[in-house]
């Protein structure tokens, strides 16, 4: 290999994003000592209207990790139920019967959670983080990915060879262009509006949220706002815009009537960014030398906030089946397709549940003619508590949740 001074560099592994999934995969594989750089396009992790939530699952994991301790410090709200208003049917979901030490889910800024396990990796002598350096394409000889050109902080691009890549660069992923793997889709009848408003002591903690008038509002507490989610159609963004920033106040105030005095502060639509919803999976997930986890292998909606915790439970599986391999300096595609195996149901039932809601619940709410009535699904889970109890423990722990590997406890 060259010297590093020509810009061609080695590692064990190179993680293309440092987001839950690259860097939690980054922190498992240097304690299994591994040698391994996550690069991360942004200098830092402040960046806003980021998913928020973590689950159960993922709580449970931190205590294995030895950061449970470091995790319950960082500000935080805990939300021990999920309450939701469907034209008027109210539906609670408890999570306090929850199983295990942690019956909440946390609301944490990502970027608290993502500083947290950088400095956790960080103390490992085997992992570095490449902060403001991008991913550009990867690299190959023949069929093998081989590693990744990037361009560094300095601006100048370099090439990083490793025997294995893994693409956790979200659902926007470079790498995934580049290798031209395409995602089936599933489509979303919604786009999301994110934007912030005040929150006093007096007014709701955690989270809630509200369905009618043709709209969804979910309500994240953070302390002294809400970041709030205003779902509308699909493709409505512009059309919606267009009609001034009166009609957003209408709007959210006909799901939310308590908030009036406040969504004054919404002065324009400088402060209203669009998420495009997605929902999609990649077929395969791997090729030689090359493996995408989280976002990039399955794009997720923003429906039951589990997305953070389903890229972090990928990574956890990821770094079980791969660390003993990468330690040897080979990865065989058969090890990459465990992988997949491991995760792909999952990552299957957890889609399906956000379809089911998307199609029964979120299309019907936010249809031109939405009805009066709640969808039936809506009225049976707000009688059957079993339901609830049910929902509460797939949103918070969710299917085959991954526990810390031996090689990663303290
Ligand atoms: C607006 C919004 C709200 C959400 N709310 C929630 C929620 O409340 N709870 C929840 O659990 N999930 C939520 N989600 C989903 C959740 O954020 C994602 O599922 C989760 O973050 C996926 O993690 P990831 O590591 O796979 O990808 P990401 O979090 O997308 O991280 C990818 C990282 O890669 C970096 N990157 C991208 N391209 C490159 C490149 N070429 N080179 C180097 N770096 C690159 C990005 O800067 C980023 O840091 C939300 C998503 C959005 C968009």
């Amino acid at each position: 290999m060259q010297s590093a001074d020509e810009g061609v560099h080695a590692t064990g592994c190179v993680i293309a994003g440092g987001g839950p999934a690259g860097m939690m995969l980054g922190l498992l594989l240097a304690r299994a000592g591994v040698r391994v750089t996550v690069m991360e396009k942004h200098a830092d992790f402040l960046r806003d209207f980021r998913g928020d939530t973590v689950h159960a699952s993922t709580l449970r994991l931190l205590d294995e990790l030895g950061l449970g301790e470091r995790f319950a410090a960082l500000p935080q709200r805990r939300i021990e139920s999920l309450r939701l208003a469907v034209q008027g049917v109210p539906v609670d979901i408890d999570l306090r019967r929850l199983p295990g030490a942690h019956k909440h889910i946390a609301l944490v800024p990502q970027w608290d959670f993502l500083e947290l396990l950088a400095q956790a990796a960080e103390q490992e002598p085997t992992f570095t983080l490449l902060r403001n350096s991008e991913v550009l394409e990867a690299l190959r000889t023949g069929s093998t990915v081989t590693g990744v050109r990037y361009r560094g902080a300095d601006g100048v691009t370099r090439e990083m060879y490793a025997p294995l890549t893994v693409a956790c660069d979200g659902r926007g992923s470079t790498l995934r262009t580049s290798m031209a793997f395409v995602p089936k889709s599933f489509g979303a009848p919604m786009d999301v509006w994110w934007f912030r408003v005040p929150r006093t002591e007096v007014d709701p903690a955690g989270l809630a949220g509200a369905m009618g008038a043709g709209h969804v509002v979910a309500m994240i507490d953070r302390g002294d706002y809400y970041q709030c989610a205003f779902v509308i159609p699909k493709g409505s963004d512009q059309r919606l815009r267009s009609e001034g920033i009166g009609s957003l106040h209408r709007r959210v105030t006909a799901v939310v009537p308590w908030v009036a005095d406040r969504i004054g502060s919404v002065t324009s639509f400088d402060d209203v960014k669009l998420l495009d919803v997605q929902l999609n999976r990649l077929p395969r997930w791997y090729t030689e030398g090359l493996l995408f986890i989280g976002d990039a292998a399955h794009a997720m909606s923003p429906v039951g906030g589990v997305g953070i915790n389903l890229a972090v439970a990928d990574a956890v599986a990821a770094a079980r089946l791969l660390a003993g391999p990468l330690r040897a300096g080979a990865v065989t595609t058969r090890q990459l397709r465990r992988v997949q195996i491991r995760r792909w149901l999952p990552t299957v039932l957890v889609q399906g549940a956000q379809k089911t809601v998307h199609d029964r619940v979120i299309a019907v709410a936010v249809s031109e003619d939405s009805p009066a009535e709640a969808p039936a699904a809506v009225r049976l889970v707000s009688r059957v508590p079993l339901l609830r109890r049910i929902i509460g423990y797939g949103v918070a722990i969710g299917p085959l949740p991954e526990h810390a590997p031996s090689f990663a406890r303290p």
